[in-house]
């Protein structure tokens, strides 16, 4: 009798899976880097200032950290 067998069976091995994130967007999808040159891919809030990104929406763009809204001109 050997308690290595005892142990295996008790604990019965499960895979671990792993959530492996698709298409992990970090801050760096909300910059483009041309050369020397960065360009920032949404505004930025009028209130907090620079490096506080408004969330993109249909119709507006929303600051996630004072909830300043602000409009997008939809032009026809
Ligand atoms: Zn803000």
């Amino acid at each position: 009798m050997s308690k290595k067998e005892e142990q295996e069976k008790k604990g019965a091995a499960k895979p671990e899976k792993k959530a492996e994130k698709k298409g992990e967007k970090g801050v760096n999808a909300l910059y483009k880097i041309e050369g020397d040159n960065v360009t920032r891919l949404r505004p930025t809030c009028e209130r907090c200032g620079p490096g506080y990104f408004m969330a993109k929406h249909k119709d507006r763009y929303t600051c996630g950290h004072c909830g300043f809204t602000r409009y997008r001109q939809v032009e026809k």
